[in-house]
């Protein structure tokens, strides 16, 4: 059985208290979820703000989760106002995703930009998930996973094909290749069963720990 990379994305969501009521639900869910989940590694990228509380009771409920954040500085340590640099968030996590199509749409990230955030994750060690729209998109040297998230398909409803997820990630170049975009408990499988997707990016279906619990239960036991 391949090993599964599965992220969720928070998104602008949570306050601190929602987000500790997730984990302590996600902690009564996940030992009676019955899972076999030794192929599966979780990661959670959160607001800024929750990486700290979030660190914290993880650490102290000892629950299987590594943290990311969604997004990083351009730029190290210095005057760049309103700014967190990566330095600042290896503090709490070990995961970062760059390039994600909100940021690229709503804030205007592009390559170059992008590649500069690639390099601040690198030197600190970061791992980074590099989201592509599509195969034409430029990669940055030196990514650790990347994820083919097509724009039309994020909080839609509407998910890509399997074959043509599988079709167009079978094409990029990374050690680890994720499918985001409407993955739900109910089609995840079709996602992980294709020979070059090693995981997904879930953003909708994370925000509910037993929806998420579920989805990462399905993805892992064949049917
Ligand atoms: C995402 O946030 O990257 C995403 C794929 O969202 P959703 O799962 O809601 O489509």
């Amino acid at each position: 059985m391949k090993k599964l990379l599965i992220v969720g994305n928070w998104k602008s969501n949570k306050t601190i208290l929602e987000a500790k009521k997730w984990l302590q639900e996600w902690n009564v869910q996940f030992p009676i979820s019955n899972i076999q989940w030794r192929n599966a590694t979780v990661v959670l990228c959160v607001p800024y703000t929750l990486l700290y509380p979030l660190k914290q009771e993880i650490d102290r409920l000892q629950i299987p989760i590594q943290l990311g954040a969604q997004d990083v500085s351009p730029f190290p340590d210095g005057a760049y106002t309103g700014e967190v640099s990566a330095r600042q968030v290896r503090e709490f996590a070990e995961w970062v995703i760059i390039g994600h199509s909100e940021r690229r749409q709503h804030f205007g990230e592009a390559d170059a930009m992008l590649a500069q955030k690639v390099d601040q994750a690198k030197k600190e060690g970061l791992k980074i998930i590099y989201c592509v729209q599509d195969e034409h998109i430029v990669v940055p040297q030196g990514i650790d996973v990347i994820a083919y998230e097509p724009v039309w398909a994020i909080g839609t409803g509407k998910s890509d094909t399997p074959e043509n997820a599988q079709h167009v990630i079978a094409a990029m170049n990374a050690g680890i290749r994720l499918y985001g975009g409407s993955v739900t408990p109910e089609n995840i499988r079709s996602y992980v069963e294709q020979p070059a997707i090693d995981g997904v990016l879930v953003g909708g279906a994370s925000l509910d720990p037993e929806k998420f619990i579920s989805l990462i239960t399905n993805a892992c036991n064949p049917r």
